[in-house]
């Protein structure tokens, strides 16, 4: 485990100082995770272990004194496609949108008007992203929708088809875990893990899981073992890396959350002007 310095936590801190961090015009972060099977050789922390990881690395990089707290993390998020394997933990859609706009409702009560959602599992993405719009109509607050997967990665740092098909403990998240918590790797059952979606790409098919195209799936739908991707392309040095890099753009995303001009989100109450 790399050493790595406490997180600025919401939690550790008073009424008095969290409303003073309000008047600042701070910026809430909250960590979005899910804990759920990764194959045989991750752990099911392995989206949390990334998540704040991937802040830890990050907070250090933003602008001296921009003021910053980071929310408890929803380690439990929507993990329907990984439920037939021993270990995962999810809640329904309904509950885990209802937890996440509560959670904010209690962020805005606070006075906070500049929200981060960060999220580390592609099954929340559909949450981030309904969650952000009713809390923008239920208030006059931004909030961000960042999804560090979302994030262009470094030019060159895997090949455009496992970055396509390594959807699931592929050579991305392998390696920032052999970077983050490599003892928490069993790396003798690291392998290739096929996907469907190779497949279907290779006969040339616009269609695939997260394709032009896509499908539900479950997990066992893209491979029986329930990882996608060549685990075998991640190592710690491609892992540190791609931490380093993906922190950075995390950094850049909190302080344009805390650049960002207020004024030009319209109270929702407000009709659009019309054109002309
Ligand atoms: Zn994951």
């Amino acid at each position: 485990m790399i050493a790595a310095p406490a997180l600025p936590w919401w939690q550790d801190l008073t009424p008095r100082q969290i409303a003073r961090l309000a008047e600042e015009d701070g910026v809430a972060v909250l960590p979005l995770a899910a804990i759920e099977q990764h194959g045989e050789h991750l752990p099911l922390s392995t989206d949390l272990d990334i998540a704040l990881g991937l802040l830890h690395a990050a907070l250090p990089k933003l602008r001296p004194g921009l003021p910053v707290c980071v929310l408890p993390p929803l380690a439990v998020g929507l993990s329907l496609e990984h439920c037939a394997f021993a270990g995962t933990l999810s809640l329904s859609p309904e509950t885990a949108l209802a937890s996440l706009v509560e959670l904010g409702d209690s962020v805005a009560r606070a006075g906070f008007r500049r929200l981060v959602l960060f999220n580390s599992h592609g099954g929340n993405k559909a949450l981030v992203d309904l969650a952000a719009l009713k809390l923008r109509v239920a208030h006059r607050m931004l909030v961000v929708r960042a999804n560090y997967f979302r994030f262009a990665p470094p030019p060159d740092a895997l090949p455009a088809a496992e970055l396509r098909h390594g959807l699931h403990g592929g050579a991305l998240e392998t390696a920032m875990m052999l970077h983050l918590a490599p003892h928490k790797v069993r790396t003798e059952v690291i392998a290739d893990f096929a996907s469907i979606g190779r497949d279907m790409a290779a006969h040339g098919s616009v269609l695939g899981p997260e394709g032009e195209a896509g499908f539900g799936w479950m997990a066992q739908d893209l491979n029986p073992g329930g990882a996608t991707g060549d685990a075998r392309l991640g190592d710690a040095v491609l892992g540190a890396r791609l931490v380093d890099h993906f922190a950075g753009v995390l950094a850049r995303v909190i302080e344009d959350a805390r650049d960002f001009a207020l004024a030009g989100l319209v109270p929702a109450e407000d009709r659009a002007a019309p054109p002309g």
